[in-house]
């Protein structure tokens, strides 16, 4: 079941089309990243999805919910991360989360929920500490905590991770997991491959206002790679051979860097016999294969394409 459902979504600012006809589908349940170069329209997508922004044209439903008509259930329901949080430099940690778990309404036990929410994110030490003194990723790990504190069903992050330091974006890494384990929804957005491909069960890929691919990793990798890539290393480059090697029938996408080239192969069946139309067309250039090859598609192939072909 989907705990979000984006059908047709048009976003303009001006003349600036910064969502084209977006439909989404976030599955209970999983940890969704939404993946694309900065200026793709992933934050325009999160603030139409906590309510912030209205679409022109379009619908959205979160946890069944039109977010902007019932923007006090979602408070409730959808804890929100933005890009660049911001709180009461005088406040501090301890104090600023007391203050929203009032406004909450949370009553009785909030003192253990916000020492439990303190904990989780890894800010017990700081936490009466003033605000005006925490470093960018603290700021973040409280932005997380407060995103938590209602116990929300559905987590929304834009860019989380970007801007901490490694150590704390394994933490959070392994915290998202434990949560999407926990039966929460998580959806965040990110510009980095590396960071998508290990994390999400779920991606989708957003380029220039459109989805040009979602679904679970395995589908990604079956609906654009064929699941397989052949690496090939040469001995030594040969310049355009990447522009030969796509000419070949069989072959998805090539691409080489230096004396690599990365190929993408359509079908497992004649695998073996566009294996050999490629050596032969290598060899016929005068180059000489020190390796060959095949792994699995990875997200940033995926992306490539994607981006490429769209
Ligand atoms: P991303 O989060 O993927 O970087 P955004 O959703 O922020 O992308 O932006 C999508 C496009 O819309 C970009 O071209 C951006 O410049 C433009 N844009 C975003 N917000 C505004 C705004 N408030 N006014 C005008 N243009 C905007």
């Amino acid at each position: 079941m989907a705990v979000l459902k984006a059908s047709g979504l048009v976003k303009r600012y001006r003349d600036i089309v910064a969502l084209n006809d977006v439909s989404l589908e976030v599955p209970r349940g999983s940890l969704f990243g939404l993946l694309g170069p900065n200026g793709a329209g992933k934050s325009t997508f999160i603030r139409i999805s906590v309510g912030l922004l209205r679409q022109d044209q379009g619908s959205i439903e979160v946890l069944g919910l039109d977010p902007v008509s019932n923007h006090k259930e979602i408070l409730y329901r959808v804890g929100y991360v933005p890009e660049t949080p911001s709180f009461p430099e005088f406040m501090t940690g301890e104090e600023y989360l007391k203050l929203v778990s009032d406004l909450y309404g949370l009553g009785r036990g909030s003192r253990e929920r916000i020492s439990e929410m303190l904990s989780i994110v890894g800010l017990q030490k700081a936490s009466r500490r003033k605000i005006g003194s925490y470093s960018k990723g603290m700021v973040q790990r409280l932005a997380i905590a407060q995103a938590l504190l209602p116990d929300p069903e559905l987590l929304i992050l834009d860019e989380p991770l970007m801007g901490i330091d490694p150590e704390a974006r394994i933490q959070f890494r392994d915290l998202f997991i434990d949560l999407a384990s926990k039966g929460k929804t998580i959806l965040y957005s990110s510009h980095v491959l590396e960071e998508v491909e290990r994390v999400s069960s779920h991606i989708a890929i957003i380029n220039k206002g459109k989805i040009v691919a979602s679904g679970s990793k395995e589908e990604l990798s079956e609906l654009l790679g064929g699941g397989r890539v052949l690496e090939i290393e040469l001995f030594r480059d040969i310049p355009g051979i990447e522009e030969l090697i796509k000419g070949i029938d069989g072959v998805l996408e090539a691409r080489s860097t230096g004396n690599i080239i990365k190929i993408i192969l359509r079908d497992e069946d004649k695998d073996r016999i566009v294996r050999k139309n490629i050596s032969e067309t290598i060899q016929s250039r005068g180059g000489i294969i020190i390796d060959m090859r095949i792994k699995s598609v990875t997200i940033d192939e995926i992306f490539l394409k994607a981006v490429r072909g769209s």
